[in-house]
């Protein structure tokens, strides 16, 4: 049987918005159901999400951002992450995530469904974990049966696509634990669960009922994001045994998910020398048998804090031109505080620069048109082209304010290289 008969809730949404996804990647019909079948790629969509405009993510769609949002102890204001989410949808993301750890977080979901007419994801396990944690208890006495109802909970709301830290096992785990790496484990789901295991003895209730929780989610086309819990947290961590011992889980779970209809991306590091890009993203794709992946960063160095948007972009137009799908965006925050909404913008802009950059290099049409049409615009020293051809035109006609109404600009003024040589061919 076909996905789309596995997969009633996927038919149905596809069935409404086939040829406008078409006209907007500009692929033919029978191939966005081709890739969907074939798992390469996903329709982001839960039909419970009032006002949403479904989007694709994976080859040969074209690259998509995700900006990640959300409350936390320190930072805790619901009217922040409303202007977030529409500083997200100004930059243009394509997706948003909702990580909240902190105030009342269905209140949060819901606003933030209805506010968002993009795809906004999740981490359940947030919500469970909050639970305990806020009641200064151990995170080791959850009962597995509150993450299985918050996110049975959270399909009925609407949401999009859940991380679910499936593929961490108690041997990655150990692995990562025991084994040489600098910063153990870093992914906020990965540490709740690995506490979990390694306090209960027992194995991830994700993975050892993972049945239960494609029945969640195919009645509402949620569409599992397979964490990378052991994903690497410094340069130095990357590719070892504890990350590859969970990918090679995640290819395994992506195949049979499929196979009961439930559509899969997976989730990549993380902290990955630019050197080691590549070779991880195809890896990867191998193992999961090119199902989309969605990747944070990658982050090529460690040592830029306030810039990792920066390091972030770099280390994602290289993946996306070794075959990455979507770009979780970073933000000058990392690792140092809560974005703000100054934050959101710089982050989604660089997450789209190195999408485009990586589209440029593996000639993706559309990204070419682009190039074009902004050198031809140059040439002419038409700005309004400009403004057009830019990945953000609001930026353009910002910083040229002060002298808009000169037909050079402000950098060479009568020094201007392009009118020169114009004035000489004249
Ligand atoms: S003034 Fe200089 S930077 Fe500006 S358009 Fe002319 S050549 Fe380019």
């Amino acid at each position: 049987m076909s996905m789309l008969h596995r997969n009633p809730a996927l038919n149905t949404l596809l069935e409404q918005h086939l040829h406008h996804l078409a006209d907007q990647e500009n692929l033919s019909p029978r191939a966005i159901t081709d890739a969907l079948e074939a798992g390469t790629m996903v329709l982001l969509g839960n039909p419970a999400h009032q006002g949403l405009m479904p989007i694709l993510v994976g080859q040969p769609a074209k690259v998509k951002v995700n900006a990640n949002i959300g409350t936390s102890p320190l930072c805790n204001s619901p009217e922040a992450e409303s202007r977030k989410i529409a500083a997200a949808l100004k930059a243009g993301a394509d997706t948003v995530m909702d990580l909240s750890i902190a105030g009342d977080l269905d209140a949060l979901r819901v606003g933030m469904l209805r506010d968002c007419p993009l795809p906004l994801g999740t981490v359940p396990i947030y919500a469970a974990g909050q639970r305990i944690l806020d009641a200064d208890a151990d995170i080791a006495t959850m009962n597995p049966e509150d993450l299985f109802a918050e996110i049975a909970k959270q399909a009925e709301q609407g949401v999009d696509f859940i991380t679910v830290h499936c593929g961490l096992s108690r041997r990655g785990a150990d692995m990562a634990l025991h084994d040489n790496r600098v910063l153990g484990i870093v992914s906020r789901g990965g540490a709740l669960l690995a506490r979990w295991m390694q306090e209960n003895g027992r194995e991830n209730p994700l993975l050892e009922d993972f049945d239960r929780l494609l029945d969640l989610c195919l009645p509402y086309n949620v569409t599992l994001s397979l964490g990378d819990g052991l994903r690497p947290g410094a340069g130095v961590d990357a590719g070892d045994a504890a990350q590859w011992e969970e990918v090679i889980n995640l290819g395994q779970l992506a195949r049979y998910a499929r196979q009961r209809g439930v559509q899969c991306m997976i989730e990549g590091p993380g902290h990955v020398p630019l050197h080691q890009v590549r070779a991880q993203i195809q890896g990867i794709k191998r193992l999961t048998d090119n199902a989309p992946l969605y990747v944070l960063g990658p982050l090529c160095c460690d040592s830029a804090p306030g810039y990792d948007h920066i390091a972030g972009a770099i280390g994602g137009a290289l993946a996306v031109e070794a075959g990455v799908d979507f770009l979780c965006y970073l933000t000058p925050a990392e690792h140092l505080t809560l974005p703000d909404e100054a934050d959101v913008r710089a982050g989604v802009m660089a997450s789209r620069v190195a999408a485009h950059v990586g589209e440029i290099a593996l000639g993706r049409p559309a990204a070419l048109e682009r190039e074009k049409a902004m050198n031809n615009a140059r040439k002419a020293l038409d700005w309004e082209g400009m403004s057009r051809a830019a990945l953000d035109p609001a930026m353009l006609e910002n910083r040229r304010e002060e002298h808009k109404s000169e037909e050079v600009c402000a950098m060479c003024g009568k020094f201007c290289s392009v009118k020169m040589l114009r004035k000489k061919e004249n």
